[in-house]
């Protein structure tokens, strides 16, 4: 074996287990040795994870077949999991267990996949940074003075610095796509409701999105393809055949796989406030794929800029509502010798969330309460027709939109604490797609600034996943970008 065993990626591993030249248990032993230095786990469970790895081989001995059968990862600890706790990164939930499996957790399981546990990330999945979790920062491998980006926070730190093959993410305004650019990761958010958010601990209902992180296009399709599909325990859940992304993608041949794919470049994509480094990283993407046989054109998305105001409307009055469900009575933590139940409710939500997530809890409630709903939370909604309307005019220029994840590098730990309104003018590239509801993937295209990674964000139509994943595949096959780690970036 020439390569590492915790450099495997989901792909070779698979193949390496399918021709009994790697064991799961071996592979799982493998990244159990390295030492989480990024605060990147919550959980890790070794003795759980050896015992499923050796049950996945005894499984594979004896002949059977499942997709994933001894692929490790761990799951955000934003999903409901019945083997491990979950907290969300939040305090009201210590000590909580979920006495079933989220869908997504469930069918990656069915799979075959071998669990070490659950990732940190901002509680509640509120954040760009994965500075606002409950259980300590996570550290971005490449530099661990900077953020991870977030909210999946410990998910894309696990996945870069060789700790996990892929994790599952979720996406409300980014949180899959940003993280994975700052990690120098590929993830991808699929169209609103592919994935179930059965067991994903709601934040804004309307716009959680399940999806994978890992090193490659063609490891994130191996996931998803487990992971999509529908559930009737979610009423969002799409009634939609899940296409065979994995066999799509290996079907792409010749030096001009991306020959007759527009590519549409918003003006509004690339402002001049854009960090000259991002630019320069996103246009070396762009240009590959046009060597690739891609046509670049231009597209407009006016309103992209109203995509904050609005998600930052939306976005918390959904999650004042889902989070109301948070009251010291049926999950997770209770404050200590209540009065009477007005103190148990204020003292246990007081004291068991965090600044960010009562920050929100307010915001919502206000944009709700009558005399304000029309004037914010009405407006958003119209506004956020209007943001889907502006994709559907410049899909019919273009296959697939492109631009930069976010406008800068990960930024140093502690930047944003003076200010959380810098944090959410960050997001301005992954909001609209997100409102939209749109398929958004993050692609690595090389680094920027203090030596740090640079993701290009391809957004497509709905249920274009596939088209995503082919046209990231086509970059990856061509290029070294998703081979860079943080580990070899500083010499060790
Ligand atoms: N950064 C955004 C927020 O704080 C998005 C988070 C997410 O996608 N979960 O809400």
């Amino acid at each position: 074996m020439t390569r590492a065993l915790h450099e495997l990626g989901v792909a070779e591993g698979l193949s390496l287990l399918e021709a009994g030249q790697l064991s799961s248990r071996d592979w799982v032993d493998a990244l159990l040795a390295r030492p989480d230095r990024y605060g990147a786990f919550l959980l890790r469970d070794a003795d759980g994870a050896r015992a499923a790895a050796a049950a996945a081989d005894a499984r594979r001995a004896a002949g059977e077949h499942a997709p994933l059968l001894g692929v490790p990862l761990a799951h955000k600890d934003i999903f409901v999991t019945a083997a491990h706790p979950t907290t969300a990164g939040s305090r009201i939930l210590e000590g909580y267990r979920s006495p079933f499996d989220a869908t997504v957790v469930a069918r990656l399981t069915q799979a075959g996949v071998v669990s070490l546990g659950k990732l940190n990330c901002d509680e509640f999945a509120m954040g760009s940074a994965n500075e606002n979790s409950a259980y300590g920062k996570v550290h971005n491998p490449w530099d661990p003075s900077r953020v991870p980006g977030g909210s999946s926070g410990g998910s894309a730190a696990a996945v870069a610095a060789r700790l996990l093959p892929a994790a599952t993410g979720t996406d409300t305004g980014g949180s899959i796509r940003q993280p994975a650019s700052f990690t120098g990761i590929t993830g991808i958010k699929p169209t609103y409701g592919r994935c179930s958010r059965y067991g994903m601990i709601a934040f804004a209902s309307s716009l959680d999105q399940a999806g994978p992180m890992a090193r490659s296009a063609e490891d994130c399709a191996h996931l998803l393809s487990a992971m999509a599909g529908f559930d009737e325990r979610d009423a969002t859940s799409l009634q939609q055949p899940v296409p065979d992304w994995l066999g799509d993608m290996r079907a792409q041949h010749g030096s001009q796989p991306l020959k007759g794919l527009r590519i549409g470049l918003p003006d509004e994509f690339f402002p001049a406030q854009l960090d000259a480094d991002v630019n320069a990283a996103v246009r070396a993407g762009l240009a590959q794929l046009e060597k690739l046989g891609a046509e670049l054109v231009e597209v407009q998305l006016p309103r992209t800029e109203l995509a904050i105001p609005v998600y930052y409307l939306i976005a918390p009055a959904e999650a004042s509502s889902n989070l109301s469900r948070f009251d010291g009575v049926r999950y997770g933590r209770r404050c200590e010798n209540p009065k009477d139940l007005l103190d148990l409710y204020q003292r246990t939500r007081t004291e068991g969330f965090g600044p960010e997530v009562q920050r929100r809890i307010l915001i919502g409630a206000y944009v709700l309460s009558h005399g304000y709903y029309d004037a914010y939370y009405l407006q958003a909604q119209k506004l956020r027709r209007m943001i889907a309307d502006d994709f559907q005019a410049a899909f019919k220029g273009c296959d697939l939109i492109a631009g930069p994840v976010a406008p800068s590098v990960a930024w140093k730990l502690g930047a944003q604490d003076d200010d959380p309104v810098k944090a959410y003018l960050a997001d301005i590239f992954t909001l609209p797609g997100s409102l939209a509801g749109l398929p958004g993937m993050s692609v690595p295209v090389g680094l920027g600034a203090g030596g740090m990674p640079v993701g290009l964000q391809l957004i497509g139509n709905y249920f274009m996943e596939g088209r995503l994943l082919h046209t990231a595949h086509a970059l990856q096959q061509a290029t070294d970008w998703h081979r860079a780690s943080p580990a070899a970036a500083q010499g060790v």
